[in-house]
């Protein structure tokens, strides 16, 4: 029953796992086990690691599986047992996190009146919203705060979507310093947008009421893309939850999507991302080849001398993440983006006591190349940094609906933190 993935880096510990191949795909009806695994790892024996492998949720990718590495695991109802019978079998110790995936999908994208969803007067922030939804309240959002927020498009997705932007803050002299925030590179971490939309509604309605907010928007703007990778987020809506990259199609292959967060210019493809089109870290044929990378690479090159700060929002594991993604190493202005990271934790942490992990993203979630956080530091924005959202793992990419309040107004704490700082200068 048991398949061995095949470490492909250098690593010598393998997690043995039971082969799941294209069931994947049938839909409906998996009973989800997000297993815990402290992986109490196997020795490795060749396999083929061809084509599909089993649903990781965290590490992505199975090159970054070491010996103590807790993974959570996403398995179908139909390989369920035989899954579980595999890791009893290699005394790998597991949890079952959520038996009943398929209510707890439903619970996300139940439509009800109620809920206002649809409404533009009482748009509902403290709910998950189509793409439809969010880009008619971009609209909306640009027609009624016309002095602090405008609207614009920097390309066509894949599928031809608009990539839209907010430009947010104070409208004057055109040169302002700026900070660039994007939200949903991977489609499935619905936390994101809902971040991205919370933030432009705080900033518009404290304004008048808070000082800070009012100093950051009249000497900043703010760049927020609040879904970078709209075709993958409405594929999520529609067919895959689950879903993590792009849409596009560049082979003769069934798979579809390349990853937006590997596709970048920098160590393109090397470890951490991989060269097989079906996988989930598929680096894409070339960087940039992915419209919505290309449109977002060329507007912050463009304007690079205003952007002080990039800041990215994945989910989930509670981290703030800065530079570098691909290799272990101290970047130039360590001492300067570390403190921003350790203090802004620290602000996150006083709304309610949740715990983020903060360093650099190689050494503190795993090794990646072609990063989007990477690739700004080497293009001279001087912050560089990643969050991954609430939570660890109980929810993982499922985080209910209650949480999004909780999660945004700490979160905000945090960037607010990070973009007063950029007012003053880092060496
Ligand atoms: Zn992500």
């Amino acid at each position: 029953y048991c398949a061995i993935l095949k470490h492909i880096s250098e690593a010598k510990f393998l997690l043995c796992l039971y082969w799941i191949g294209l069931e994947l795909d049938t839909g409906n009806g998996h009973v989800l086990v997000v297993s815990q695994v402290s992986a109490n790892a196997v020795p490795p024996t060749s396999s083929d690691t061809s084509s599909q492998t089993v649903d990781l949720w965290q590490p992505v990718s199975p090159s970054s599986i070491g010996l103590t590495t807790v993974v959570d695991i996403h398995v179908p109802r139909s390989s369920c047992q035989p899954f579980l019978l595999s890791l009893q079998e290699a005394g790998i110790e597991y949890e079952i996190l959520i038996s009943d995936l398929q209510r707890q999908i439903e619970k996300q994208t139940d439509i009800t009146p109620s809920r206002q969803r649809r409404s533009n007067l009482l748009y509902s922030y403290e709910v998950y919203h189509s793409l439809d939804e969010i880009q008619n309240w971009m609209y909306q959002m640009n027609k009624t705060h016309s002095r602090l927020i405008y609207l614009f498009s920097i390309g066509k997705s894949f599928e031809g979507r608009p990539l839209f932007v907010l430009q947010l803050g104070k409208r004057s002299r055109p040169l302002k310093r700026a900070v660039w925030i994007d939200c949903g590179i991977h489609a499935r971490e619905w936390i994101g947008p809902a971040f991205c939309q919370w933030f432009v509604k705080e900033a518009v309605q404290t304004y008048h009421s808070d000082p800070m907010m009012r100093r950051l928007l009249n000497q900043l703007y703010f760049y927020i893309m609040p879904v970078f990778n709209v075709d993958g987020y409405h594929y999520s809506w529609t067919t895959d939850r689950f879903w993590r990259k792009t849409r596009s199609n560049h082979t003769n292959l069934s798979c579809h999507g390349v990853d937006a967060n590997r596709n970048w210019n920098v160590k393109w493809c090397s470890e951490g991302a991989s060269l097989h089109p079906c996988a989930d870290t598929y680096c894409g044929p070339l960087p940039e080849s992915e419209p919505e990378v290309k449109a977002v690479a060329d507007f912050l090159r463009k304007h690079k001398k205003r952007i002080k700060a990039y800041i990215s929002f994945h989910a989930y594991s509670q981290m703030l993440l800065y530079p570098y993604s691909y290799k272990y190493a101290v970047i130039p202005n360590f001492k300067c983006v570390e403190s921003a990271a350790y203090n802004a934790v620290k602000a996150l942490y006083s709304a309610y006591g949740i715990k983020y992990k903060h360093g650099p993203a190689s050494s503190t979630l795993y090794i990646s190349s072609g990063s989007s956080i990477d690739w700004a530091y080497k293009h001279g924005i001087p912050y560089a940094f990643a969050f991954e959202l609430r939570d660890t793992g109980y929810y993982g990419f499922l985080l209910p609906e209650s949480l999004i309040k909780p999660t945004c107004t700490e979160t905000i704490l945090a960037v607010k933190n990070i973009t007063n700082r950029i007012l003053q200068k880092c060496p």
